[in-house]
């Protein structure tokens, strides 16, 4: 498993500690210190999309930032209080300043009945209103009073803004890592998406790759709206990709496939989850979830998955404040990690190769082939590799398809055509 307790490790506690109490949203400067911070640790770009820029059906709203926000009793206590959990405020609540009897109040509060000691997430981006959120305990305590009420925020004209790191490769055909950045005080849905994406960026810029990788952190659904709208002519550079989602609870580790279903990052995690001891889940496509919506929309339909644990929505933790720095787990984070960097090790080398000897099989020991892969001791099962990736090598496999098809690991096969490449009996197909 991935060691996060190296340097690595370390700094991405530090981040999930920091990013903790920030009051991100889909805009607003929670979005850029996020980001800023994000800049500490890989080169992101934080760009900037104007409030009211067309994104095909949707606008990029006005931006939302809050200073302040409280209900204080007659007594002038803050019963509730943003400075506390910014959970606290509904988010893209509109400025509001008053004085408000309970019944009146009421219909601005949000609880969790069935979990009285939790504060619910709740969210009004389309929708101007005001609210606060709270547990039903405290709810059910409050006082016949009139309550004072703050909302110190302001939404206007500004901009959206989100993080993009283009880390070349030996080919500008691109894989796609994404990930959203807009929700408050959440760990599990949010930061750990973040952490990884954060991680696995550093990593593929600290070595040479053959593919091109996109990052982008977005606010979730307008994020990714805007930078396919705004983006429409790199798309089809984009040849993989997939969304991190919620990565770090308790749940097994979980693939939601493209849209397509058969597409080559369907393929490689499907090898990977059947190939790894552990639970795993594998579940179809559906226009519900995280931006795969976007990316997997009719007129894009890129071979994008996501990859979570427990699926959004199917953990009472979800949305609430109890998604906090406690609710995740750093050994689920690693492994989800570990599996996403695995799948980018085989997208790296699951190349298509040509068998430059096609007609009968070549000579393997004249070549030195026959009994002699550095060092391995299991030999026979070497020149098996070899002899599927002879045959299989006709331009129509790649090596993924070969050790399906042979039964024999991916690395196996990957270390038998690195051999035969050596030995100029392989030609690699494309870039
Ligand atoms: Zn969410």
């Amino acid at each position: 498993m991935i060691d996060l307790s190296d340097a690595t490790g370390t700094q991405l506690f530090e981040l999930i500690g920091r990013l903790y109490p920030i009051c991100r949203s889909i805009t607003g400067e929670g979005v850029r210190q996020t980001l800023r911070i994000l800049q500490e640790l890989i080169p992101l770009e934080i760009r900037e999309v104007p409030t009211g820029t067309r994104v095909f059906d949707w606008e990029v709203p006005k931006e939302w930032n809050i200073h302040d926000a409280f209900v204080k009793d007659s007594r002038g206590r803050k019963i509730i209080n943003f400075a506390n959990s910014n959970l606290q405020v509904v988010n893209y609540s509109v400025p509001f300043r008053g004085k408000l009897k309970l019944e009146e109040l009421k219909s601005h509060l949000f609880t969790l009945p069935d979990h009285p000691d939790w504060i619910p997430y709740r969210t009004s981006y389309y929708n101007e209103s005001w609210g606060f959120c709270l547990s039903h305990r405290q709810l059910l305590s409050l006082a016949d009073d009139e309550y004072e009420i703050c909302i110190d925020s302001t939404l206007e004209v500004g901009s959206l803004s989100y993080g993009e790191l283009v880390i070349p490769g030996a080919t500008n055909r691109e894989i796609l890592l994404t990930t959203h950045i807009c929700h408050p005080s959440l760990c599990n849905d949010n930061l750990s998406g973040i952490a990884l994406v954060t991680w696995l960026a550093k990593q593929l810029s600290l070595r040479p790759n053959r593919y091109t990788y996109r990052i982008l952190l977005l606010p979730g659904t307008i994020g990714s709206i805007a930078w396919l709208a705004l983006n429409e002519a790199k798309v089809p550079l984009i040849q993989h990709g997939f969304v991190v989602a919620g990565v770090g609870d308790r749940g097994s580790f979980t693939y939601k496939k493209s849209r397509r279903g058969n597409a080559e990052i369907d393929a490689v995690f499907d090898y990977l989850l059947k190939s790894t001891s552990g639970n795993s889940d594998i579940v179809e496509f559906s226009p519900y979830g995280y931006d795969e919506r976007q990316f997997c929309s009719p007129g894009f339909n890129i071979p994008v998955g996501c990859v979570m644990r427990t699926p959004h929505g199917q953990y009472p933790e979800y949305h609430t404040s109890a998604d906090n720095l406690e609710f995740l787990s750093m050994d689920s984070l690693a492994d989800s990690i570990e599996k996403c960097a695995s799948v980018l090790d085989i997208l790296e080398n699951n190349r298509i190769y040509l068998n430059r000897n096609p007609k009968c099989e070549p000579r393997l020991g004249k070549r030195g082939l026959y009994r002699t892969i550095g060092g391995n001791t299991d030999e026979k099962k070497n020149e098996l590799a070899m002899l599927w990736v002879l045959n299989l090598s006709d331009g129509n496999h790649n090596l993924l398809d070969i050790a399906q098809r042979s039964g024999l690991l991916f690395s196996e096969i990957q270390l038998a055509a690195a051999a035969l490449l050596q030995h100029d009996l392989l030609k690699a197909v494309g870039d």
